[in-house]
């Protein structure tokens, strides 16, 4: 029966109330699972930190993240101050400087942090989604694995440790900036210059897209003067930061962007600016791409993973709080099919994620430039294998997660385009956002189809799969194999016919199916490990 009442009593009071108080670490079974599982005998000291942190992400950092996701609360610029003098200010809101300062603060790169700790925040971080800070944190994090490798002068190690461990209790944030305006897939044809004068170097021209505008120090790529192949360089972004005196270039303009609005992602031209080679000079390209990019590749799988994490909670508890026609939106198959996908997509993406970073941990020195190193053979095959699986995941899980956010969205109906109501729509513009930096789908699709040319010599493709795929169903690694041979037949991605136009339209499908059974391989074994530790200890599995 359905009188009509007009002061109707329908609330979301309950919802919301229950929304409030998630914590998204504690209340979250299965996420303490993977991190048992794949964090091995650090898993207790890590489960500490992870809950100690998550009480800030939950409440106070997601609360700071909200109110600043709203339009009025962009970056803008103040180019002038009120005498005239150039000084570029980018504008934003208090409250992501305070949090900012206070997740920096955490010193998440320090040498004292373990990489599971780093992990988790970073996973805990992105349940806010990008918020302004997780792509300055992977930067940073780019920018540590680069140093870590390359600091030989004095001002690089001190640059080094600033960002790591942080000076008087300061940490810096670092950037990167690769893009120009003619493109930014083409590395190569980068033009901004390098040049070395009176004994220091110094660049010149024009960045299109340079996220965290606002940081302290920046990856800038320059070809030297007089060379074509471009080098690596890390460029202090203020000679003078309490002054605001900048070093030796202006911020033209912040880009008024889809997604990551909060992110200040600016225009930059540098005139002089004083910089410090970082790595072998000729070598650039391989650095960037195959330590800074790499990481922040890395950031967007396990982002990805958070935010089906949170997407999947809320849509679980909308679907049972939620009516129509009389009925919880639970008890519809439709949306219990929906659902079920949700979770399997979530698992898959969270257990992938735990695999690959505990696998590129176990990398002996780091991340290396380029494909091919002097080490034996069995490490230069590891080294592939991280390098591809980071490219797969970035890709796959970038598009996995768009499309969870969307589905989300219709879930929650009207609502669900709601930014104030529900963490869908922000997902889905920086999600977005996801999928197109650090290297757009195509770019990596055709990336890896021709790093398996380079390296068949060493590393078999048949053989790459039947490693990747270990402990698979050996009908599926057969059929895997048939399939990458004959996608690989082809010697590259680049001739207009029918042939290659096919071929990337499978090669396109091949990938993310064949990532998704990494990711579902990873959930069986720690699935099947978590139940086994459970039962010894005689404990039930938690989901
Ligand atoms: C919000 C935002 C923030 C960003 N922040 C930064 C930043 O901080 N620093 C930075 O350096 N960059 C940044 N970028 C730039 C980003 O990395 C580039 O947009 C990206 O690398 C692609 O470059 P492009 O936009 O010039 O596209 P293009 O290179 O022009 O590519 C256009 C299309 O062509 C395809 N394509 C290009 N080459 C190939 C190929 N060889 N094979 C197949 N397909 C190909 C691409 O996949 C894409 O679909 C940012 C981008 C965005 C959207």
């Amino acid at each position: 029966m359905s009188l009509p009442d007009r002061n109707n009593p329908y609330t979301f009071q309950p919802y919301l109330e229950w929304r409030k108080g998630v914590d998204y670490y504690a209340d979250d079974p299965f996420l303490q699972k993977m991190l048992r599982v794949f964090a091995g005998p650090e898993a207790e000291a890590i489960d500490r930190e992870a809950r100690e942190f998550s009480r800030k992400a939950s409440f106070r950092w997601r609360d700071l993240a909200e109110r600043i996701a709203t339009p009025e609360n962009r970056p803008y610029m103040q180019h002038y101050d009120g005498h005239g003098n150039r000084i570029d200010r980018i504008v934003r809101p208090y409250e992501v400087e305070v949090m900012e300062r206070e997740i920096f603060s955490e010193g998440m790169f320090s040498d004292a942090v373990s990489p599971w700790t780093r992990f988790m925040k970073i996973f805990l971080l992105s349940e806010n989604s990008e918020a302004g800070v997780v792509c300055p944190l992977a930067c940073t994090w780019g920018m540590v694995a680069l140093l870590e490798k390359y600091a030989d002068s004095t001002e690089t190690k001190r640059i080094l440790s600033h960002v790591k461990e942080g000076i008087d209790g300061e940490f810096a944030i670092g950037a990167q900036f690769v893009t120009e305006i003619q493109g930014g897939s083409d590395v190569p044809a980068n033009l901004v210059e390098a040049v070395e004068e009176g004994g220091a170097w110094r660049i010149y021209g024009r960045k299109f897209f340079c996220s965290a505008a606002h940081a302290d120090y920046a990856v800038v790529t320059a070809k030297p003067r007089g060379s074509e192949r471009v080098g690596c360089f890390l460029v202090p972004m203020w000679l003078d930061k309490e002054r605001e005196i900048r070093n030796g270039y202006t911020i033209d303009r912040l880009k008024w962007k889809l997604g990551t609005v909060e992110l200040p992602t600016a225009e930059i031209t540098f005139d002089g600016a004083l910089a410090h080679p970082v790595g072998p000079l000729d070598r650039g390209v391989a650095v960037v791409v195959g330590i800074v990019l790499t990481i922040s590749r890395l950031v967007v799988g396990i982002g990805g993973g958070a935010g089906m994490a949170r997407g999947w909670r809320e849509g679980r508890a909308y679907a049972s709080f939620r009516t129509a026609f009389g009925l919880p939106l639970e008890m519809f198959p439709m949306v219990v099919a929906q659902l079920a996908d949700y979770e399997r997509y979530t698992r898959r993406t969270i257990a992938g994620s735990f695999r690959l970073y505990r696998d590129f941990m176990r990398l002996p020195g780091g991340l290396a430039p380029g494909l091919t190193t002097q080490e034996p053979l069995d490490l230069k095959r590891r080294r592939f294998e991280v390098r591809q699986l980071v490219m797969l995941q970035k890709i796959t899980v970038a598009s996995d997660t768009n499309d969870f956010a969307r589905k989300g969205i219709s879930l929650f109906g009207g609502h669900g385009v709601m930014e104030d109501f529900s963490i869908f729509p922000r997902m889905l513009r920086d999600g977005l956002v996801n999928e197109l930096w650090e290297g757009p789908r195509n770019v990596l699709l055709t990336q890896m189809h021709r790093d398996f040319q380079r390296v068949a010599e060493w590393y078999p493709a048949d053989e790459f799969v039947a490693s990747v795929l270990r402990g698979a169903d050996p009908s599926l690694v057969e059929d895997f194999t048939r399939e990458i041979r004959e996608l690989l037949s082809l010697p590259h991605l680049f001739e207009m016919n029918e042939r290659t136009l096919e071929i990337c339209a499978r090669w396109d499908d091949f990938c993310s199916r064949f990532f998704h059974a990494y990711q579902d391989l990873a959930l069986a074994e720690a699935e099947s490990e978590a139940g086994a530790r459970e039962y010894a200890a005689g404990q039930p599995a938690g989901r």
